[in-house]
């Protein structure tokens, strides 16, 4: 579980507010939810048997003996708000996101921790592969105003309760021929979870699982109609994507349509979105037979792909660099004004000498440096330094207030 410090917090803001900017214009609401649930809530919905509810959750009992968990992901309080507000009724189509911590007790590495971050997207009540299609318009999107880079889409489908039960068996056969080269975890999933084997990250089960049936070689007639017009629309659209039948999910409520984000830059932990569809999930969580899609990205990641501090940090519009106790007070109120216009200023508390005033003003980086003393209050004159230019000007300090903020924004140049 990680701080966020000053430095690297702009790039998270940066994040979040062109998420903030790109959705809204897909029509998508904010949404809060808890980040405490009932167990039971992720344990229906995830799935008895995924990675999240056997070994990542962080789960305890509350004084009523009520078993509870933090939040791993957020697709599934969002549905249980989805569902207990009614908001079905309000529009056929509900649209919302949001952001904020999960929480999984997952052995931590590069790119994975045990509280991480996601922003994520839900469209749910529409069946008709547009929505798919644009779900994914909206992520790219997303991506190309972060400008990260090396990114790609990958999608594929895990077909419905039509045509999995049947591709199911045969996968497990299959992998039943190859069990002695399949890794633990497979060899103990594979019937309870076959899906998941064919992606396994171990190159031993990559290569044991190489000729394994693929899933979109088996779709129903309705899956496949849709898995192509998902296809058709995003080259449509002109959005670059592949697709790859190994790509699976792990999580159980996923159907049709699935997604990545990947890139070549973070290693094993290639994955920065995910996100599919769940058209039975609402209804297995005891609401309404709703269709829905979503996905979720994790924020540390979008992060470590931008560069931890590839958004500058705030610099101060003005240091204002006073001299003596007069002088002090006076810059101090001058601070107050400026501040409540809306203008980063800083100052400094402790009766610093100049010298000292100016190292924190460049470390700073302030842009404007005004220099006051007891000569400059009484001659009614004190000296304002551009810091980028290496300019200094005289500056009347009877009108200061009103000069200052024109100066600082650029209107007119002393
Ligand atoms: P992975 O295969 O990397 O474990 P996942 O399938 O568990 O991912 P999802 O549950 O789909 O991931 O979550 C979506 C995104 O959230 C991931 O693509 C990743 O960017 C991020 N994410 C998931 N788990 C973690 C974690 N422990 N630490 C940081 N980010 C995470
Ligand atoms: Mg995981």
């Amino acid at each position: 579980m990680n701080d966020i410090l000053p430095g690297e917090v702009e790039t998270w803001q940066f994040m979040e507010e062109t998420a903030r900017r790109v959705f809204k214009a897909y029509g998508f609401a904010e949404i809060r939810v808890p980040v405490v649930e009932k167990t039971e809530l992720f344990k229906r919905s995830i799935g008895e048997t995924t990675d999240i509810v056997e070994k990542e959750m962080y789960t305890f009992n509350d004084r009523s003996d009520n078993s509870l968990t933090l939040r791993p992901e957020g697709t599934a309080p969002v549905m249980r708000a989805y569902c207990e507000h009614k908001l079905y009724a309000l529009d056929a189509v509900s649209k919302l996101y949001y952001l904020g911590p999960m929480f999984r007790y997952e052995r931590p590495q590069k790119g994975r921790y045990r509280q991480f971050h996601q922003i994520g997207a839900e469209a749910i009540g529409v069946a008709d592969p547009k929505i798919d299609a644009q779900i994914l318009a909206m992520l790219t999107h997303f991506f190309a105003e972060a400008e990260i880079p090396d990114i790609s889409l990958q999608i594929n489908s895990l077909g419905c309760p039509a045509c999995r039960p049947a591709y199911r068996e045969q996968l497990i056969a299959a992998l039943e021929s190859q069990l002695e080269h399949l890794c633990a975890d497979c060899q103990r999933r594979f019937r309870t979870n076959p899906l998941r084997v064919i992606d396994c990250k171990v190159p031993g089960c990559q290569s044991a699982t190489q000729n394994a049936p693929a899933i979109i070689e088996h779709l129903c007639p309705e899956c496949d109609d849709h898995f192509a017009t998902v296809n058709r629309l995003l080259k449509e659209m002109e959005i670059p994507f592949t697709v790859n039948p190994r790509m699976v999910r792990g999580l159980d409520y996923y159907t049709r349509t699935t997604f990545e984000m990947v890139t070549n830059s973070l290693g094993a932990q290639n994955a920065v979105a995910a996100g599919g569809r769940y058209d039975g999930l609402i209804r297995e969580i005891g609401g309404p037979d709703q269709p829905g899609i979503g996905f979720a990205m994790g924020l540390e990641r979008l992060v470590l792909l931008k560069g931890q501090s590839s958004v500058a940090p705030q610099r101060p519009e003005l240091f204002v660099a006073a001299l003596g106790a007069e002088a002090g007070d006076w810059g101090f109120l001058l601070a107050a004004k400026l501040q409540r216009l809306g203008i980063s200023v800083e100052l400094d508390y402790a009766g610093k000498s100049l010298k000292s005033q100016m190292r924190r003003a460049d470390k700073l980086q302030a842009r404007h440096v005004l220099i006051v003393g007891e000569d400059e209050i009484r001659s009614g004159t004190a000296q304002l330094k551009n810091m980028d230019a290496g300019t200094q000007s005289p500056i009347a300090l009877d009108r200061i207030e009103t000069t200052l903020p024109k100066i600082l924004s650029g209107e007119f140049t002393p």
